[in-house]
């Protein structure tokens, strides 16, 4: 029996400007896309039936039709009927490191692995765009999860420019294991308050993600400087998210507080929150003081790192 192994990466958001709002409903975006070394394993076996299944250990993650990792194995069963056919159903099994609905493109990177073990196990030799425009009908960060590393993310996010890889900068992230922040709220609520601000004319959204190419931030991950980097983080969904939520707005103020850390920013939707400091020795010292200060069971902290990589192959058999 076919057996694949792959490492999904979770990734963070060093930059999130929400520019306005597209015709189609979405929002228009610029962001940069860091992989990090925190991953889920997936794991798919060549099934004798045409049927897909998934399996996962983690309590919030439905395995029926609507995780994102079964969409990913129906799309290219639809897409591609022959190779289904012929090798037919697969077995799905998600072991769940990444905190869910964190912000940190769980769901999208399981999706993403889904798309490239399936390539394999059906011997398809997808290119790498090929399987992040089938990834973009999943999920604005599907694409960015495939290749992984550093890049900037466009229009819905599913526009990819690579920048220079950003490996080894060490982090501290933080997440209450009982706080879920929905995506769709917390971009309902920032258009509810700040609609009146967005760029209204579509041709405009050219412009301003042309200048977001030349932000500062961008021009310090080209030279790898960490502290420049650290000081230009910015997340529009903080504005939103950070008030109702004062645990993770307390977190953000602590972490801010420390002085090994470089800078501190909410990731995507949150409600996940990361410090960047200088070194590993940092990140524990961080760690261990944010987890005397909060001294609450419910969280959750990571020393992490981030990686020049998106879905990697572990093993195969
Ligand atoms: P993003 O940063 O892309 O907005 P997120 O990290 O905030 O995503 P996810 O961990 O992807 O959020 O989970 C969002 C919701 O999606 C969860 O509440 C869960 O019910 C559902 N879900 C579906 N498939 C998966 C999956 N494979 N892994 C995690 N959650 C999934």
């Amino acid at each position: 029996m076919r057996h694949y192994s792959l490492n999904a990466p979770a990734k963070i958001n060093l930059y999130l400007e929400i520019i306005g709002a597209r015709a189609d409903g979405y929002h228009e975006l610029a962001m940069i896309l860091q992989s990090i070394n925190l991953a889920d394993q997936i794991d798919l076996h060549a099934a004798n039936t045409q049927t897909i299944r998934v399996f996962c250990d983690h309590p919030q993650v439905p395995t029926d039709e609507s995780n994102l990792a079964h969409r990913a194995a129906v799309l290219m069963a639809s897409n591609f009927p022959t190779a289904f056919s012929n090798f037919g159903g697969v077995d799905i099994t998600v072991k769940k490191r990444i905190p869910v609905a964190a912000g940190l493109a769980g769901g999208s990177t399981n999706a993403a692995a889904v798309l490239v073990g399936i390539d394999l196990l059906w011997g398809l030799g997808l290119t790498q765009s090929q399987l992040e425009e089938l990834g973009a009908k999943l999920g604005s960060d599907v694409p960015f999860c495939i290749g992984g590393g550093t890049a900037i993310a466009t229009g819905r996010g599913e526009q990819l420019s690579p920048l220079p890889s950003l490996n080894n900068m060490y982090l501290v992230l933080a997440k209450y294991k009982s706080l879920a922040v929905s995506t769709p709220w917390a971009y309902q609520t920032y258009r509810e308050q700040f609609g009146a601000e967005y760029i209204k004319n579509h041709q405009d959204f050219t412009q301003r993600t042309k200048a977001v190419h030349a932000a500062e931030i961008v021009q310090a991950i080209a030279v790898q400087d960490v502290e420049v980097i650290s000081h230009k983080l910015h997340n529009d969904l903080e504005k939103v998210v950070l008030p109702a939520y004062p645990q993770v707005l307390q977190l953000r103020e602590l972490f801010a507080k420390q002085p090994e850390v470089l800078g501190t920013m909410m990731s995507g939707s949150g409600p996940s929150v990361f410090a960047i400091v200088e070194s590993k020795q940092d990140a524990e010292t961080v760690k261990e003081k944010i987890t005397v200060a909060i001294n609450d069971s419910d969280l959750e902290l990571f020393v992490t790192q981030t990686i020049g990589h998106g879905i990697q192959l572990e093993t195969r058999h």
